[in-house]
């Protein structure tokens, strides 16, 4: 799926839009291996409450602040972004039952932009074990 983001760092909530992938494939049982090809992005799961989501985007900001004297900044001046997407992770992995995503009551999924605003790639790949 094409996601186009808006701000330089922002969560996305994709949950809506895995389920329908998840839906259109018409797996019951398996695996849903949610993934980003671009190297300032991650995928996470947490849960989509304003307050919590912009501690989330704090947290980073202070774990990795931006042009703190990274070396990759001569390049394209995104270090930090490369940095957070590093400790973020690319992909989450859950597990397919009935048909639907075992997620919590609390629990999205998100693309996490780092470098933005662009437009990202989001893979959803359905492994079935029935
Ligand atoms: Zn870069």
């Amino acid at each position: 799926m094409q996601i186009k983001t808006n701000k330089r760092m922002e969560l996305i909530d994709i949950t809506d839009r895995v389920r329908k992938e998840l839906d259109e494939t018409g797996v019951q049982k398996g695996i849903c291996v949610i993934s980003t090809k671009h190297t300032t992005t991650s995928i996470i799961i947490n849960e989509n409450e304003s307050g919590l989501v912009s501690d989330i985007l704090g947290l980073l900001e202070k774990l990795v602040p931006a042009h703190a004297g990274y070396a990759h900044d001569r390049i394209d001046n995104n270090a930090d972004s490369h940095l957070k997407a590093m400790l973020l992770g690319s992909s989450e992995t859950l597990p397919v039952i009935d048909g639907g995503l075992h997620l919590g009551t609390w629990q999205s999924i998100f693309l996490v932009e780092m470098d933005g605003p662009r437009t990202r790639e989001v893979t959803v790949t359905v492994i079935s074990s029935e």
